[in-house]
């Protein structure tokens, strides 16, 4: 498990987002035709609450 990634930033308010699930994107791994899972990090703004995904790694 790697844990120490940088947090994203809210591009509305520029704060740290927190990581607020996981879970596999199916669409992209459909896409891609992979074995592996392709999970994607959901993160929250504490400020705005606006949420922002990426890849997990
Ligand atoms: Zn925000």
């Amino acid at each position: 498990m790697k844990q120490e990634r940088k947090p994203m930033h809210c591009s509305k308010c520029d704060m740290d987002m927190n990581l607020h699930a996981e879970k596999i994107n199916y669409a992209t791994m459909e896409s891609k035709k992979k074995a592996e899972e392709p999970v994607v990090e959901i993160h929250t703004c504490p400020g705005c609450g606006a949420t922002a995904t990426r890849e997990a790694q």
